[in-house]
């Protein structure tokens, strides 16, 4: 027989729906969907990187409905805005514990604050590898990025450089082509960790250039970034290039230590779901956005995740109401 779970009227807080742990697009969309499904849906946004990965980029010209573009940080106060709209309660602060196992999950905050809920949905997104210099922050969105599809758009004609020995360097380097007229590849060693299919193709383009054994120390510019530095890893010797844009290429984690030991992951180190679901190896927990996604780490991409999550969460707790009904008439 299921268990009926009231809410705790003595307790601080009542157990609720469905808790959604991180505010980027997956979040605010699973919100704005469990919100509108009547579930008073909490969202833990976290302490300093609220809105997620968008509130580090300038213009974004690939969100549908926005013919003119939209500012990563405005659409993601829109988003907010919109899930609040229909009656999401947003808590910045940071999640530090989960206890996702049993029929009520615990959620437990940086201030101390334990949550619960029957459904959680994970929505912590995932953070590209930084190369780890201060400039590199300073001229993200203007000249630095991590996404070729995003950002490839603004350097037609332009002269760039892509950092990185992977696949996804390669691809992003071949990818890039389509737009500048200039792409260097600056690789640290002297050979590939790229699959030869890929190395091939990028060593086809005319258009491209690899930098071996170089590894980039500083980024310049004024408002838009003008030049780099690049180091020899074999003979320390420095020397300075121009360029209009940096694309880092280093790898990509998902942010998956909340949930270590207790959801299954893929190989590619992302929540694992089931199929097209987002249904995660614990009933009553889902996952969405690009902590489950490998490939295509897009806004929109994340934001029908979101969705996703939302519906399953939805149909989930429907699902458990109608075994109580039940249990409860026989
Ligand atoms: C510089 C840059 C520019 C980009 N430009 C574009 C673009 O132009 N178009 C496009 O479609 N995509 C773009 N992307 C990709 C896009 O931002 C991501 O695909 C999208 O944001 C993923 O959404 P998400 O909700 O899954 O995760 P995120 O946006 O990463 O959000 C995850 C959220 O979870 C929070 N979180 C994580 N751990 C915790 C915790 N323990 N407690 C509480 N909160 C937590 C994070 O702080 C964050 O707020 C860009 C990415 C970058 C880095």
């Amino acid at each position: 027989m299921r268990r009926s779970i009231p809410p705790r009227e003595n307790e601080e807080f009542p157990v609720r729906q469905v808790i959604i742990i991180g505010s980027g697009p997956a979040g605010y969309t699973a919100a704005i969907y469990a919100a509108r499904a009547q579930l008073e849906p909490l969202v833990i946004a976290s302490s300093v990187q609220a809105g997620g990965e968008l509130m580090n980029t300038t213009e974004v010209e690939n969100f549908p409905g926005f013919p003119e573009g939209v500012m990563g940080p405005d659409l993601m106060t829109k988003m907010q805005e919109q899930a609040e709209r229909f009656g999401t309660e947003v808590v910045f602060d940071d999640v530090v514990s989960v206890e996702l196992a049993g029929d009520v999950k615990k959620v437990t905050l940086g201030n101390g604050d334990t949550h619960e809920a029957r459904t959680v949905i994970v929505a912590t997104g995932s953070a590209y590898r930084k190369l780890g210099l201060e400039s590199e922050e300073q001229f993200s969105g203007f000249g630095v990025s991590w996404c070729a599809t995003c950002d490839g758009f603004f350097f037609r004609e332009k002269t760039i450089a892509v950092v990185g020995g992977g696949d996804s360097a390669m691809e992003e380097a071949n990818f890039l082509t389509r737009f500048a007229d200039k792409v260097y590849v600056i690789h640290r060693k002297d050979t590939l960790r790229a699959s030869k299919i890929m190395q091939q193709r990028a060593f086809d383009n005319p258009k491209i250039e690899f930098l071996w054994n170089k590894e980039v120390a500083q980024i310049f510019g004024d408002q838009q970034v003008r030049g780099i530095t690049i180091k020899d890893t074999v003979d320390g010797t420095e020397t300075t290039m121009d360029l209009d844009g940096l694309f880092i290429a280093i790898g990509n984690d998902p942010r998956t230590h909340l949930v270590h030991g207790q959801l299954d992951l893929t190989d590619d180190g992302t929540i694992a779901v089931d199929g097209r679901s987002s249904r995660t190896s614990l009933p009553g927990v889902f996952a969405a956005g690009d902590v489950v996604d490998p490939h295509y780490r897009q806004a929109v991409t994340a934001a029908a995740s979101g969705t996703v999550a939302a519906l399953d969460a939805e149909h989930f707790l429907a699902a458990a109401n109608d075994g109580e009904l039940i249990a409860a008439a026989v």
